[in-house]
């Protein structure tokens, strides 16, 4: 993995005001991981991206790890993704991974490659609206919500074939992939369900569904999911400290 092979070679960096040693020692363990379980479990031609998820990240410390080769970054919230964005090296990739409300769909639309939250036909409806107005093809994952847990957002696995193939349907929307947030502490069935829904869906070849994507694995579970078939993992915690307030 490019990424990887970069981080390794950081030790050249010339000391600077934004350096974040515990960052690059972060970068370098979880490439280190990353390439350890792709090894173990998969394919030796299967890409597993790593996503640096960025909440309450001050901006210096997220374009150090883009410097690192963690080019893709992920957001949670609309407010604070709007007050950093213009401070992100450009060469990162953001995708938006939070809970959205439809009505907020359009502050993101032209700045986001990848929506991977869509959970109910309403947010979808309005992608797909502001995506045909802004003459652009928007590509989403929908998000179940694995663990059936109250608090969390992401449509049943029972109704997600379904909610991807209504969502297929709509003018300038692409679905990519599956998205999911399995419980702390998940045993490796649930990792395994999820992976089984992935690709049975996969499977109908449904038209405009493409199902390259599996988002799934966070700092306390990225190794389990890669054992699970996820190619991308979304970490914040392990790569940039634990976070000093609360969140949503
Ligand atoms: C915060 C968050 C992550 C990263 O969680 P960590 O445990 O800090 O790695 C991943 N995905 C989503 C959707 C998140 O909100």
């Amino acid at each position: 993995m490019k990424m990887c092979s970069k981080v390794d070679q950081t030790a050249t960096l010339s000391p600077q005001d934004n350096y974040f040693p515990e960052v690059l020692e972060n970068c370098k363990e979880i490439c280190y991981n990353v390439e350890n379980a792709k090894a173990k479990w998969r394919k030796p031609d299967e890409e597993v991206r790593i996503m640096a998820v960025t909440k309450t990240v001050p901006p210096e410390k997220v374009n150090f790890a883009v410097a690192q080769g963690f080019k893709l970054l992920g957001e949670n919230r609309v407010q604070e993704f709007l007050s950093k964005k213009e401070a992100y090296d450009k060469s990162a990739e953001v995708q938006f991974i939070g809970h959205l409300q439809t009505n907020k769909v359009k502050y993101i639309i032209n700045d986001v490659t990848l929506i991977q939250s869509v959970d109910n036909l309403k947010l979808a409806h309005e992608i797909s609206r502001l995506a045909v107005k802004n003459n652009k093809t928007m590509n989403v994952l929908v998000e179940i919500n694995i663990g059936d847990e109250a608090t969390k957002s992401g449509v049943s696995a029972e109704m997600a074939e379904e909610l991807v193939r209504q969502t297929a349907q709509l003018p300038n929307v692409s679905v990519k992939g599956l998205m999911a947030i399995p419980p702390v502490g998940s045993g490796e069935d649930v990792f395994e369900k999820m992976h089984g829904i992935f690709l049975s869906v996969k499977e109908k070849d449904i038209p405009n569904v493409s199902m390259d994507i599996l988002s799934m694995g966070m700092s306390g579970d990225y190794e389990l999911a890669i054992k699970h078939g996820s190619n991308l993992v979304r970490i914040g915690t392990k790569l940039f400290g634990a976070r000093k307030y609360l969140e949503d």
